[in-house]
């Protein structure tokens, strides 16, 4: 909601035509309704279970969403990503991916058997695979075809695609393990085609890009209607809404799903899964006095402030049914938390996989209306029952049901506006719900936050890589974490800071509503943020988000000692006397004693912000002021009774953006230094272990 610039702007329209109420006028962005569908599924498929093989058909209907005739299609064949030991994704991640390997022999792959228009035209004559990020001929994950003629701008075409599919063993988000599947990325999907304008685009265009390791995925709204036939023994879930269970009388069931203004669908199928059901009933999960707060804290009318019921489907493991209800409220307080500051979630189902042992490389992962948790046994027991790690995955990947499932970022090229924003909202319900200290772990007195953990991975290093760049392209896995996930999380928290947490809400709110069912960019965010908050940010966030700009400061040398007095010539009444330094002196003495006091502040980092600056004198209380950071440095003198005991920049710790908080404060008195380097050096013996772990 653009506020307060809008609320000033109708103020002055209602004076000027007037009008003698405000009421009617609008103050928020409309929520919308639905998506713009451009591409539409229907998909039929079969699980050979024997086989661990899918055999599928679809019928796609694509719009043409731009002003210019489009000749080709371009589609994602993500399967192909574990065809063999020469794809990219396999070149990139040398079988390894966050801490889980590719099995052996684990290889999978998809196949595009036939390829036709609806009236028969065969297409596939014209197919071929592109590699357009890298040019690795052997990569197989993305394909264009051309059309014997071009759709027109706002006509649709039909395609009738068979494939065959093989599952990988559980790597990278999807595949088998036993008989539990994860089934995701596992049909002909096609790209983006960009319109000019989309995304800061000069031209209209596709945007297709290969399966890579460190990235996710983008594609175009629509709706979908998904059949898929399993053995009869398995329980199964899905995006969307159960249309129909169909026992085929040989041993397979027929189950349907569909579901409108999503991106992507996936399934799940397992024996084993214990299914549990709940409603999130917004009546009874939302009181008024919530509904109140938080229409008081976005400035929205309570009317926009409704939350929709949802039935929610919980797939555990047995080995984890101890947990049940440690999820339900996980997945209960996001739907309540997100859909209160974001907008209310729009669709009437959530599905959540506890994926099974030895899968967890298909946990953690998120798709419209559908999502995997991650968590482990070890839970079950004390003291790991004071772990909040299952609560945290659940509640970051319902977020990403808001951060790319419904603002449908581009998260190969800008997976910070998905990751990082996500982060950051993921942290405020984490620390709603255990408090600011104690996000991940509150047990005998050991205490440890979500933001603790990610300023220990913070180094100098980061500065090697920006926030906004292609996903592929990071100097390392960790690089690409610690850029799209962490450094936003951290800029946005420093961010909340500057603005206020009230002004923040309602940018952020704005942003969630502008860009629901839309494909933002970077400059889309920041747009969104300097018109909500009346600011240019621009110069606070430019610098971060595309230049790796590093913001450090530092307490240089401090020293606050008795006044010496003032020897040398004086011209007087008398004319020119002397005044000798012993003179100088006794005379200092004689008076209240005096203190020279001098600091050098010091920004070694690339950039600064505007930060608050608390000075101690003895006997008297801190005393604060601000440095608008213009200066690479500035000194601080001052002449008075008491000596300095401290100095501190960023008391509070609020700009979590500063990359090294040790240099911050300063104590005149040096031997409390000791404990500083002391500090500093557990603080380093952390972060090696932590490396050493993998976190
Ligand atoms: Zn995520």
């Amino acid at each position: 909601m653009p506020f307060p610039r809008t609320l000033r702007a109708a103020l002055l329209a209602a004076v000027v035509i007037g009008c003698p109420t405000l009421e009617g006028l609008a103050r928020g962005d409309v929520l919308p309704e639905r998506a713009e569908g451009v591409a539409d599924y229907r998909i039929s498929v079969t699980l050979d279970a024997d086989k661990k093989q899918l055999h599928g058909h679809e019928t796609v209907t694509w719009r043409n969403p731009s002003t210019d005739p489009v000749s080709d299609l371009w589609f994602h064949l993500y399967l192909n990503a574990f065809q063999n030991s020469k794809s990219t994704f396999m070149k990139e991640s040398g079988g390894q991916l966050r801490g889980d390997e590719l099995p052996v022999d684990g290889w999978g792959w998809i196949a595009v058997d036939s390829l036709k228009l609806a009236d028969g035209t065969d297409l596939k004559p014209g197919f071929k695979f592109q590699s357009p990020d890298d040019r690795n001929a052997d990569d197989r994950t993305v394909a264009s075809v051309g059309l014997p003629a071009a759709v027109k701008p706002g006509e649709s075409i039909v395609l009738d695609i068979s494939f065959t599919a093989q599952l990988p063993k559980v790597f990278a988000r999807t595949g088998y393990v036993g008989d539990y599947y994860l089934v995701g990325q596992w049909f002909p999907k096609l790209g983006v085609y960009e319109p000019a304008g989309l995304r800061g685009r000069a031209t209209s265009g596709w945007n297709c890009h290969q399966f890579h390791a460190d990235s996710e995925f983008y594609a175009d709204f629509g709706s979908y209607r998904v059949d898929f036939t399993v053995p009869a023994r398995f329980t199964v879930g899905a995006t969307g809404q159960r249309q129909e269970r169909k026992d085929n009388g040989n041993g397979t069931v027929t189950y349907i799903y569909a579901q409108d203004n999503v991106h992507d669908f996936a399934w799940t199928a397992s024996p084993d899964f214990v299914e549990v059901k709940r409603r999130f009933e917004a009546a009874r999960e939302v009181s008024d006095q919530e509904y109140a707060a938080a229409a008081r804290q976005l400035d929205r009318p309570l009317d926009q402030m409704r939350l929709r019921d949802v039935e929610v489907t919980l797939l555990m493991q047995p080995a984890h049914l101890p947990q049940v209800e440690r999820h339900l409220r996980a997945i209960m307080l996001s739907i309540k938390s997100f859909g209160l500051w974001y907008g209310a979630y729009p669709h009437p189902t959530l599905t959540v996989v506890d994926p099974a042992f030895g899968a967890s490389g298909s946990g953690g992962m998120e798709y419209p209306t559908f999502i995997t948790g991650g968590t482990s046994s070890l839970i079950n027991y004390r003291p790991f029952t004071h772990v909040n790690v299952p609560e945290e995955v659940v509640i970051h990947e319902f977020g990403h049901q808001y951060f790319q499932g419904m603002i449908a970022s581009n998260e190969f090229e800008e997976a910070w506006l998905d990751e990082g924003i996500n982060s950051y909202a993921t942290g405020r319900v984490m620390e709603e719900e255990f408090g600011p200290d104690a996000t991940l772990i509150s047990f005998l007195g050991l205490r440890l936050s979500g933001r603790d953990l990610i300023r220990l991975l913070y180094s100098p290093e980061a500065r090697f890589d920006t926030i906004k760049q292609p996903a592929w392209e990071y100097m390392s896995d960790s690089s690409y974490t610690f850029n799209s996930y962490h450094r936003p999380e951290l800029m946005l928290r420093t961010l909340e800071h500057h603005l206020g947490p009230q002004q923040m809400a309602r940018a952020m709110r704005t942003y969630a509503e502008r860009w629901r069912f839309k494909h933002p960019s970077t400059e889309d965010f920041l747009a969104t943020m300097n018109e909500a908050t009346g600011r240019d940010l621009r110069p606070l966030l430019g610098p971060v988000l595309y230049h790796a700009a590093v913001l450090d400061y530092e307490v240089g040398p401090v020293t606050s000692t008795p006044s010496k007095g003032a020897p040398g010539y004086f011209d007087t009444p008398k004319g020119r006397t002397l005044t000798t330094q012993e003179e100088a002196e006794k005379a200092a003495a004689a008076q209240k004693p005096t203190f020279d006091t001098s600091i050098l502040l010091r920004c070694r980092g690339d950039r600064a912000w505007p930060v608050e600056i608390a000075f101690k004198f003895e006997g008297k209380a801190p005393e604060r002021i601000w440095w608008d950071g213009s200066e690479r440095w500035k000194k601080f003198e001052f002449h008075r009774p008491e000596k300095l005991e401290w100095v501190d920049i960023d008391p509070e710790r609020r700009l979590e953006l500063d990359v090294d908080w040790l240099g911050n404060a300063r104590r005149v008195e040096p031997d409390r230094r000791a404990a500083v380097r002391l500090t500093s050096r557990w603080l380093l013996v952390m972060q090696q272990i932590l490396t050493w772990v993998g976190l």
